[in-house]
C-alpha cells in the first residue's frame, strides 16, 4: 500500500518534530492534538525550527512556506480519517495510547497502518488492542527529531512482513536510518542507554565523582558527545525512571533498578532541564 498521507497524534515535542520531519521530505501531514494551544505550540516550534534553517541557509523561505503549507491540523480523531499511515506521539500511558489506537482503528480505512512513537510500551500489546493487529508497528524516533536519522522500526508478535516494508520504505524516502528491531523492553537504545545513565546516577549516589566529573569523564574518556547526566536532564529524569521501570518490571533483572538517587531527586520534584533543576541547573531564560 502506499503512503501518502500522515497522521501525527500528539503536537508535543516529539509529535511537532515528527510532522516537521514529514513535511520538510514533502509529505502531507495531519497533526492532531487536544487542544487548539497545544496545536499551535507545535506549529509554533516547527516555525522556529525552520527559521533557524533559513538562518543557517539550509533551506529558503519559499521552502519553509512549502512545509509549513504540507501541515494540516485537526483537534480530534476522525479528521484524521483518510491518512494511510498515522503515527502515534501522545503521551506516554499506556491507557491513553490503548484508547486512541482503538478510536484510530475504527475511523480509518481498513489498509491504514498504525504506528507508535511510545518508548516503552509493548508493540504487542498496542497491537492486541485493535482489529488490525498485523497493521501496528513500533516507530521509535529520536529527539530532536528533524536532527536525529536512527528510526527503530519495531515489530510486534502479529506486525506482518508489508506492514514492515511499507513503513521502512516511508523511513528511507525521508531520509532517516530505519533498523529492525524485535518488540522487546526498551528495544535496542534505549536498552542501553537508559541503564548507562542509570550506572552513572548510582556513581553520582555513591560519591565517586561529582555530576560535572562523571559527565567530563564519559565525554572525553569515551568520546560521547554530552555527559550521561547532563543526558538524563534533557531527557528528563521522570522518562529515564519510566524506562528504567519497564526494563526492571519488564525482565525481572536487578541489574535494571533504578539508582535510588534518581528516585529521590524525582521527589523533590528535580525533573532536568524542563523544570530548571536536574543533575544541573538551568536558569529560566
Ligand atoms: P510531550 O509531552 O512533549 O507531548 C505529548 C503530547 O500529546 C502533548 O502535546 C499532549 O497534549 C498530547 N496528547 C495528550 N493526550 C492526547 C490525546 N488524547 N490525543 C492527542 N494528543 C494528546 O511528549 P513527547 O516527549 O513528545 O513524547 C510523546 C511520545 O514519544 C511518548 O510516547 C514518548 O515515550 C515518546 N518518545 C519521546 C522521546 C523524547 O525524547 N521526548 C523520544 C522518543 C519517543
Amino acid at each position: 500500500m502506499g503512503i501518502s498521507k500522515i497522521g501525527v497524534v500528539g503536537a508535543g515535542t516529539m509529535g511537532n518534530g515528527i510532522a516537521q520531519a514529514l513535511a520538510v521530505a514533502g509529505r502531507d501531514v495531519v497533526m492532531m492534538d487536544i487542544g487548539e494551544a497545544q496545536l499551535k505550540r507545535g506549529l509554533d516550534t516547527i516555525s522556529g525550527s525552520l527559521d533557524r534553517l533559513i538562518k543557517k541557509e539550509k533551506m529558503t523561505p519559499a521552502e519553509k512556506a512549502a512545509a509549513m503549507g504540507r501541515i494540516a491540523t485537526v483537534t480530534s480523531v476522525p479528521g484524521l480519517a483518510d491518512c494511510d499511515l498515522v503515527i502515534e506521539a501522545a503521551s506516554e500511558n499506556v491507557d491513553l495510547k490503548l484508547r486512541i489506537f482503538a478510536e484510530l482503528d475504527s475511523v480509518l480505512k481498513p489498509e491504514a497502518i498504525l504506528a507508535s512513537n511510545t518508548s516503552s510500551i509493548s508493540i504487542t500489546r498496542l497491537a492486541a488492542g485493535t482489529k488490525r493487529p498485523s497493521q501496528v508497528i513500533g516507530m521509535h524516533f529520536f529527539n530532536p527529531v528533524p536532527v536525529m536519522a536512527l528510526i527503530e522500526l519495531i515489530n510486534g508478535l502479529q506486525t506482518s512482513a508489508a506492514t514492515y516494508a511499507a513503513v521502512e520504505e516511508l523511513a528511507r524516502s525521508i531520509g532517516k536510518a530505519p533498523i529492525k528491531v524485535k518488540n522487546s523492553p526498551g528495544f535496542v537504545v534505549n536498552r542501553m542507554l537508559c541503564p548507562m545513565i542509570n550506572e552513572a546516577v548510582f556513581v553520582l549516589g555513591e560519591g565517586l565523582a561529582t555530576a560535572a566529573e562523571i559527565d567530563e569523564a564519559m565525554k572525553l574518556g569515551c568520546n560521547h558527545p554530552i555527559g550521561p547526566l547532563a543526558l538524563c536532564d534533557l531527557i528528563g529524569l521522570d522518562v529515564e525512571l519510566a524506562v528504567m521501570q519497564v526494563l526492571y518490571e519488564g525482565t525481572k533483572d536487578p541489574k535494571y533498578r533504578p539508582a535510588p538517587l534518581l528516585v529521590e531527586m524525582l521527589e523533590a520534584g528535580y525533573l532536568g532541564r524542563k523544570s530548571g533543576k536536574g543533575f544541573f541547573d538551568y536558569p529560566a531564560k
